[in-house]
């Protein structure tokens, strides 16, 4: 079969043949519908420093994915051939106490996971292919009804990642606050969604590209806010001077972190999600006080549960562009240059 791998880092992936996978015993084949299209790859084909992250390669990129089981292997119940499914991509050691929680994106024993934090399509072949092999049948939530594979596929990180950053901010978010989302891509148009969905907060958008802003309000955002050099005044007078309780930040560069500091309010949540390897000096009086300042690292399974219910209720919809697979370079293209609306998804199928 044909597979989109990265074969070294700072470098585009090949489509190249594989031998197709066979699940051995307590593995599951899946047959891809959709495979995401992450920021995240483009960054290993970009910027990130070969080192940073212990992964061998090549691997077949995809971390967003969804379809029907293909393939089971011996010992696997519980999941029917041709059941669709969205994977949890996050593959961690399985034993210790988060991965036992299903926070397996925070495995505390990831030299004993199948890859470093990584997971399908992060140091290990992911859904860029026909077939993803599946390590075990825990890693598959079953689609609620409602839900196609490539509508669900890029709920499982462009859907879960933003989920899990909100999530912990539920308590700043009461009837009267502001919620800021910074990059309204893949991960931000998910974020505004979810922000409408589940808290009561006001909801400003920040992006650097018209297309972008029109897509948050068409999302629900109530305010949508040009990034440009007067977005921290305009955010604060959005907010009635007081500020953000919650800033998410989904793209992560010096700017976009000194804008969340700028208009972060007392109390509130500094978050950032994006890798785009910003740095932020901080000192006592870098933020207004008591701001916590976190990073989060993509979502837990039962929180995964959450999201698919979220989207099969048409609560949060990712707004998608399908590629083919031999198209896929052309969906990275896209979001490189800025030309992407929402979510691109690569269909191994058609
Ligand atoms: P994307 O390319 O789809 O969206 C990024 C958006 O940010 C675009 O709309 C772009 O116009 C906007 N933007 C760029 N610079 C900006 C600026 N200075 N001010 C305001 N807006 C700006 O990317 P995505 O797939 O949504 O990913 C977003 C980031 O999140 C990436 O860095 C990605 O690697 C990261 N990510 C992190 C996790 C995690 O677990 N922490 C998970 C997935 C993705
Ligand atoms: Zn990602
Ligand atoms: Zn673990």
């Amino acid at each position: 079969m044909k597979a989109l791998r990265l074969l070294e880092w700072k470098s585009d992936p090949v489509l190249v043949d594989v031998e197709e996978p066979d699940p051995g015993p307590g593995q599951v084949v899946v047959r891809i519908g959709g495979a995401g299209a992450c920021h995240s790859d483009l960054h290993f084909m970009r910027d990130l420093e070969p080192g940073l992250i212990p992964w061998q390669l090549p691997f077949t990129l995809g971390h967003e994915n969804a379809g029907w089981v293909h393939a089971l292997g011996q010992g696997v119940t519980g999941l029917e051939l041709g059941q669709p499914v969205a994977v949890y991509g996050a593959w961690g050691c399985g034993q210790c106490g988060r991965c036992r929680l299903g926070t397996e994106n925070l495995c505390e024993d990831p030299a004993a996971a199948p890859a470093f934090m990584g997971g399908s399509g992060l140091g290990l072949d992911g859904g860029m292919a026909e077939l993803l092999l599946v390590p075990s049948p825990r890693h598959l939530v079953p689609l609620p009804d409602g839900l196609d594979p490539v509508a669900a596929a890029p709920l499982t990180d462009a859907g879960l990642t933003p989920y899990h950053a909100v999530r912990r901010s539920w308590p700043k978010l009461a009837p009267g606050t502001t919620a800021v989302v910074v990059g309204v891509g893949g991960l931000g148009h998910l974020a505004v969604q979810i922000l409408k969905a589940t808290t009561a907060a006001r909801v400003v958008a920040v992006d650097t590209r018209a297309e972008a802003l029109t897509l948050a309000s068409e999302v629900g955002a109530d305010v949508a806010v040009p990034g440009d050099a007067d977005a921290a005044q305009e955010i604060r007078s959005a907010t009635g001077g007081r500020g953000a309780d919650v800033v998410l930040d989904f793209v992560g560069s010096d700017s976009t972190l000194a804008l969340g500091a700028a208009v972060a309010r007392s109390l509130g949540d500094l978050t950032v999600v994006g890798i785009a390897g910003g740095t932020l000096g901080l000192s006592f009086f870098s933020v207004p006080y008591e701001v916590s300042i976190q990073t989060t690292y993509w979502g837990a399974r039962p929180e995964l549960v959450e999201v698919l219910d979220l989207g099969a209720r048409g609560l949060v919809r990712a707004r998608i562009t399908t590629f083919a697979l031999e198209k896929a370079l052309d969906a990275y293209a896209a979001m490189e240059h800025g030309r992407l609306e929402g979510r691109a998804v690569v269909t191994p199928q058609r």
